[in-house]
């Protein structure tokens, strides 16, 4: 937990999420400005940077990959982006690395609330 990053104060639902999975080391959870129909954040609860240093725990970057595929098997049919802003260049502005699963094909699972 670092005590000023948003997701880690999601993952320790000190602020509210419309949360989606969670499990022991990852938590998915609706993105608070959706770009597309599905637009999910799926985050290791450890936190780290990003992605590249997610990867150094490759356990965990398979997780997080796996865990999109299965919302998005549930939300879009199977089919979609998975993105890594890396580098507030690069458009990353929370330092708590994330995947961003973004399709615009909807099927099966959708929210009630
Ligand atoms: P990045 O720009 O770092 O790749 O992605 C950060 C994403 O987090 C953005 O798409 C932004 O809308 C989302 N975001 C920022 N703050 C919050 C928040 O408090 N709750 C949720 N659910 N999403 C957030
Ligand atoms: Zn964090």
């Amino acid at each position: 937990m670092t005590a000023s990053c948003i997701f880690c104060k999601i993952v320790d639902k000190q602020i509210p999420a419309k949360i989606v999975h969670e499990d022991e080391d990852v938590m998915a959870f609706h993105d608070v400005n959706p770009e597309a129909a599905v637009h999910i954040l799926v985050v290791p609860k450890m936190h780290v940077q990003n992605v590249v240093q997610l990867a150094q725990n490759e356990q965990l970057l398979s997780k997080v990959v796996q865990i999109a595929g299965q919302i998005a098997k549930e939300r879009s049919g199977g089919e979609f982006r998975l993105l890594f802003n890396t580098g507030k260049s690069a458009g990353q502005s929370v330092f708590h690395a994330h995947g961003h699963v973004l399709s615009n094909k909807t099927s099966g699972e959708t929210d009630v609330v």
